[in-house]
């Protein structure tokens, strides 16, 4: 006989961590977790981990948002639990534009953010040197600036969201592939697994890269690429401090990211990557070449990195989509199972209230904000989420 659940979530990455969390908040009293390797194994383990709420769509500011609120009250929403701790850096954000459409699009988004609530505004070059001191402004238009943004953690995020499932009874199984969708008609009624059978009312796939793998279980065809992107560290002759800001640089020609790790400078870029479309390519040499041409880049902005040293590379993979934001929420016409993917390079910091939006889905129950934005059938009806930034991470 198969073992029977109230709801099932595959992949134990931070999407599907906080949905669980937030199953067990909502009540949801026997839920499990499936996942194929090791938590936060996947393309959560990648991540360069940054938060803020700068975009350009609104329903990514208000998700981020709330999500950053949560990251800030991470142990009182950990039931007090003393290890749950988000890692949370609270520095701040710059980006930095030249004059131009981007420039535009910086304000155009500090504009929006504002009318949102979110304290975001716009620097003068001497601002936002003393803010910092290591970068060179001179071909800089716009600077937009928010202080409550910064780095978090994934690793520690996931395993806290998990931990505290598992206290509210919550079930969670590693080491344990999911092989099939269980189905009655165009009701999927649970899972298959290399263990066998588990049933439920309702399934989540959480599983990135590995979104198309489930999708065709199911008998569909989803809007996805996979794209892969290297981030390396910089070490210059003097620490990089934590105390400096993420930042974002639309002016350098492969729209770098930055942010301060361990000393370090870590640098991604914010193009569109290679298209690989295999979800098991994560560890792929990265590109040498390009990132000469991108330390360059970052040493242009930052001078004390002309004779930067590199310390680290690696490479992950984003789920992406064709307008960069996530698809989330049920299937039409699949009574039972629901999705979340496409995170396109930005899932991390809109974890916990994207966990809170499918659970309350999951369940039936109104959604803290709008979910309908992300739906699957969005591109067909011509409502695809972009923004002044148009397509791609920034979003
Ligand atoms: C290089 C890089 C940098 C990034 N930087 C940032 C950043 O700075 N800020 C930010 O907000 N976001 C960032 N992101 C994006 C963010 O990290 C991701 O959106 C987020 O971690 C995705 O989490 P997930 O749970 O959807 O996926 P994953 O962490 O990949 O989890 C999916 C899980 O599903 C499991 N799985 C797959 N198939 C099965 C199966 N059949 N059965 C059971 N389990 C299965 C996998 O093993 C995996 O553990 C970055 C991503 C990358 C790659």
């Amino acid at each position: 006989m198969s073992e029977t659940f109230d709801a099932i979530v595959i992949g134990g990455g931070v999407i599907g961590a906080s949905t669980l969390f937030q199953l067990t908040a909502l009540g949801c009293r026997k839920a499990l977790l499936i996942e194929r390797g090791e938590i936060a194994g996947g393309m959560t383990a990648h991540s360069s981990g940054i938060v803020r709420t700068h975009y350009s769509v609104p329903a990514n500011v208000t998700i981020a948002r709330a999500s950053l609120g949560m990251f800030e009250r991470f142990r009182d929403l950990c039931d007090g639990d003393p290890d749950a701790d988000p890692g949370l850096v609270l520095s701040g954000y710059l980006i930095v534009a030249p004059p131009g459409p981007s420039s535009d699009a910086v304000r155009a988004s500090i504009a929006m953010q504002r009318g949102l609530g979110v304290e975001a505004g716009l620097l003068d070059r001497k601002s936002a040197l003393e803010r910092h001191p290591w970068l060179a402004l001179d071909d800089i238009d716009a600077i937009g600036f928010e202080a409550e943004a910064g780095v978090a953690d994934p690793y520690l995020v996931t395993t806290s969201f998990l931990r505290n499932a598992r206290r509210r009874g919550a079930t969670v199984r590693t080491s344990t592939p999911v092989t099939g969708l269980l189905r009655q008609g165009s009701r999927i009624t649970g899972v298959m697994t290399d263990k066998g059978p588990i049933e439920a009312g309702v399934v989540l796939s959480a599983v990135n890269v590995w979104s198309r793998i489930v999708a065709s279980w199911a008998g569909i065809n989803i809007p996805l690429t996979i794209t892969a992107h290297h981030v390396f560290t910089l070490a210059a002759d003097k620490p990089y401090g934590q105390e400096l800001p993420v930042m974002k640089d639309l002016a350098s020609p492969a729209k770098l990211y930055t942010r301060p790790m361990g000393g370090h400078l870590l640098v991604g870029g914010g193009h569109e990557g290679t298209l690989t479309d295999d979800p098991e390519m994560a560890d792929l040499e990265p590109d040498h070449d390009a990132m000469i041409d991108e330390a360059a880049q970052a040493a242009a902005r930052m001078p004390a990195f002309a004779e930067g040293r590199l310390a680290r590379s690696w490479s992950g993979l984003y789920d992406t989509t064709p307008d960069w934001n996530p698809v989330l929420g049920p299937i039409p016409g699949m009574e039972g199972l629901h999705v979340a993917f496409g995170f396109s390079g930005h899932g991390f910091k809109m974890s916990p209230m994207i966990g809170r939006m499918l659970a309350q889905s999951m369940l039936g129950q109104p959604t803290d904000l709008p979910i309908r934005p992300y739906r699957i059938t969005r591109y067909e009806e011509g409502e695809p989420l972009v923004g002044a930034y148009g397509t791609g991470a920034v979003s």
